[in-house]
């Protein structure tokens, strides 16, 4: 039996999942919050089971102490399904990692090297490899970056128009985000469609807290919306998306913003949180329901933007094949794609307003007529078993 361990090392938390790759079936995950803070949460699930505690996590290394903890309390034993591969998810890998990267010393000091890229994520991924190599010291690892799908991406999309020494010598492009869950419902868009990857021009909405489009040219990104940091792109939970960078020096001048404070107002307090007060979608939804102008308004904001990048993507793909959504309000917010997919049935997109409005599970949905040129489905994302794939595939095993 072949059994992947994916980490996703953040600065706060640790999620984990064991993956038996036979039938690609799920035998455990669990996630450790509030890591360096007074108290912290553990939570293990099996498949029958789910087991939370509270307890101080120091750091990093004390949380993968309690994920090993969770396997020996409540199994599976990994002494019986021991994990042939570990696989981490990497944010940033720019244009050094072209792919899943089998981890050496090198490669940590490559990611290393990236942090100034993706401060608070490459730093706590690379507090995770290092905390892991150390507890599995013969297991194989191998880094999965949210930036490869992209590095397909031509200079025409990722390029910014600023100075080009300037941009060069601080390595400032677009690299894109959530390319392992791009990457994995393109594939599962094909495989649904039973056509070549390679023949069809899709645009994928992963639509979470964070969220980002991509437009997929036979299988490879061409462009995506989010940009060098994941600020870039979309309305958000809680970041801003696109907005004038004169905003930030105005901030600074008339109101004396520092620069970490224009940082945690565009990444933290604003997107969906900024414009209604919260950034949760059910939250939203039903308070415009109830005549909330604030939720309203936001809600507009958001759909605008999507449309936007929609739009876009469909003239850059010279066409569309599929619109896939996926990822928390992608998969679950029938009144967001409806909003988002109204008015263009001249593009050759006409959703089916009952399959869009039904509830749906783990299965991939068509919600589009049978006479829409374009055909939109709903597929849930699992970046999870995508890192577990190629992780297995990199160290040679099936
Ligand atoms: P993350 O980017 O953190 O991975 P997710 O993909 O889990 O985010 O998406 C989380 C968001 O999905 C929530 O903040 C919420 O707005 C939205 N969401 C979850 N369930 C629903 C639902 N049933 N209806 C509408 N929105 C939902």
């Amino acid at each position: 039996m072949s059994v992947v361990l994916v980490v996703n090392s953040g600065s706060s938390s640790l999620k984990y999942q064991l993956i038996d790759m036979s039938d690609e079936t799920k035998l455990a995950s669990g996630k450790v919050e509030r890591i360096g803070e007074s108290m912290g949460i553990v939570t293990h699930r099996t498949a029958d089971d789910r087991h939370e505690t509270e307890t101080p996590v120091a750091d990093h290394d004390a949380a993968f102490e309690q994920m090993l903890r969770g396997f020996a309390e409540y199994g599976p034993s990994l002494d019986e399904v021991p994990p042939a591969v570990v696989g981490h998810r990497i944010v940033q890998g720019a244009r050094r990692f072209f792919g899943p990267t089998l981890i050496d010393d090198r490669v940590e000091t490559d990611i290393e090297e990236l942090i100034p890229l993706a401060p608070l994520h490459n730093a706590a991924n690379l507090a995770g490899i290092r905390s892991a190599r150390r507890l599995f010291a013969d297991t194989p690892h191998v880094a999965v970056f949210d930036t490869a799908f992209h590095t397909t991406m031509p200079d025409a999309t990722s390029l910014y128009a600023i100075d080009r020494e300037v941009a060069d010598k601080y390595r400032i492009r677009k690299y894109g985000a959530h390319g392992t869950s791009h990457k994995y419902v393109a594939e599962q868009a094909a495989a649904y469609l039973g056509q070549p990857l390679t023949e069809l021009r899709i645009v994928v909405l992963h639509i979470g807290n964070g969220a980002s489009a991509c437009a997929v040219e036979g299988g490879k990104s061409v462009d995506t919306s989010m940009g060098m940091t994941p600020l870039e792109g979309l309305v958000m939970g809680t970041r801003s998306g696109n907005i004038d960078p004169a905003v930030l020096f105005h901030l600074h001048r008339k109101a004396g913003y520092t620069v970490d404070e224009l940082d945690t107002l565009l990444n933290r307090r604003s997107g969906l949180l900024g414009l209604t007060g919260t950034n949760d979608m059910r939250d939203i939804v039903a308070r415009v329901e109830a005549g909330d102008e604030r939720a309203r308004v936001g809600l507009d904001v958001y759909v605008q933007r999507l449309r936007h990048y929609l739009g876009a993507y469909l003239v850059q793909l010279g066409g569309g094949d599929v619109i896939v959504w996926t990822a928390g309000v992608g998969e679950n917010s029938a009144e967001v794609r409806r909003r988002t997919c109204e008015r263009l049935e001249w593009l050759g997109v006409e959703l089916n307003l009952e399959k869009n409005a039904a509830a749906g599970g783990d299965e991939i949905r068509e919600i589009s007529t049978a006479r829409s040129r374009v055909r939109v489905l709903v597929i849930p994302t699992n970046e999870e078993l995508e890192i577990a794939r190629q992780a297995l595939a990199t160290v040679g095993g099936e």
